[in-house]
């Protein structure tokens, strides 16, 4: 396994360009490591992913940096980073839902030792909120005809208890299918899951205003991920993320597997108009999102070395 400080890794990576001679197989080897990429949007068993996050980072192979962003858990993080071979440490990450004034949106929240800030109690009083919604959830289910248990939804989950991980709907999705009640995740969420469907029940969310100061103030990298999803036309979204960016926002995912390369280089000709950190990731679920790879997406995605630097950059200018 390779570990290097971040700051190394920077220097070394530079030094290796430079001094590279073409007949050392050594060097060679390291150049070819050079065009590792990045994937800084990946979800572990820890939440609603298939993989454990060991095995996750190990699957990955060499990368650049890989970053672990399990929904409203860092569970996983220490054995994810543990097992990684990567060119750069990964700093701890999160996905958390917010809401807002046009609905919902998703903050990827990127810093070192998440677990020892304040903002993880934020996360455990989510994780709180979270139990009781599956229990709504369960009992809606129960009542629709659904059969389903508690145990068949913590047993999809890999956990028995719903503090322990962050158990979500495709958890329940999973049990669906498992049940031959519908015929794969997604039509768990048309029928049954997503919002506007009979089991939809509404999270407990934060605001941006309340965690995008504290992410601001605690040194953290607050990311919108996969921002088409707010549903704004691209023609108004410089002014929704000029007022994200005033209340902390400090990054915008435009790198997307979910998204068209013409939409990832709009995405990122906005961020950088605004001044405001590009990144980008797979959103990698194991077989809860069939068919989306790490790193690779929908086989179309390269999130480059340098994406990844600048985040570790800026987590380090905080
Ligand atoms: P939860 O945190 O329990 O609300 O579950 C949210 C997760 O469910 C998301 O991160 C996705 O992985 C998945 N999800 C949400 N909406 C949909 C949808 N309409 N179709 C498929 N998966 C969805
Ligand atoms: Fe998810
Ligand atoms: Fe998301
Ligand atoms: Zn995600």
């Amino acid at each position: 396994m390779i570990r290097r400080s971040p700051v190394l890794a920077l220097w070394w990576h530079a030094v290796s360009v430079e001094g590279a001679n073409v007949s050392d197989e050594g060097v060679m080897a390291r150049l070819g490591s050079m065009t590792a990429g990045c994937d800084l949007h990946l979800h572990s068993d820890a939440s609603d992913g298939s993989v454990a996050a060991a095995q996750l980072a190990t699957d990955l192979g060499h990368v650049h940096m890989a970053v672990l962003t399990d929904h409203d858990t860092l569970a996983g993080s220490e054995a994810f980073a543990q097992a990684l071979d990567s060119e750069l440490s990964p700093p701890d990450g999160v996905e958390l839902s917010l809401r807002w004034s046009g609905g919902t949106f998703h903050l990827l929240v990127y810093g070192y030792s998440l677990a020892s800030t304040e903002l993880a109690l934020r996360i455990d009083e989510l994780a709180m909120a979270r139990r009781n919604r599956n229990l709504e959830l369960l009992e809606r289910a129960n009542q629709a005809g659904l059969e389903i248990t508690e145990a068949e939804v913590l047993a999809a989950a890999g956990t028995t208890d719903f503090l322990a991980k962050s158990v979500g709907r495709p958890h329940f999705a999973k049990v669906l299918v498992d049940r031959g009640y519908v015929s794969s995740i997604q039509d768990a969420f048309d029928t049954y899951l997503a919002k506007g469907r009979p089991l939809y029940s509404p999270k407990t969310l934060f605001g941006l205003e309340e965690i995008g100061p504290l992410c601001a103030d605690l040194g953290l990298v607050a990311v919108i991920a996969h921002p088409l999803s707010l549903g704004v036309p691209l023609t108004s979204l410089p002014d929704t993320l000029a007022k994200f960016q005033r209340q902390g926002l400090a990054g915008v995912e435009c790198y997307y597997a979910g998204y068209s390369p013409q939409q990832r280089v709009e995405l990122a000709q906005l961020a950088s108009g605004l001044k405001l950190l590009i990144t980008g990731g797979s959103d990698y679920h194991g077989s809860f999102k069939p068919g989306l790879a790490a790193l690779s997406g929908f086989g179309d995605l390269s999130v480059a070395a340098d994406i990844g630097d600048r985040l570790i950059e800026r987590l380090h200018d905080r």
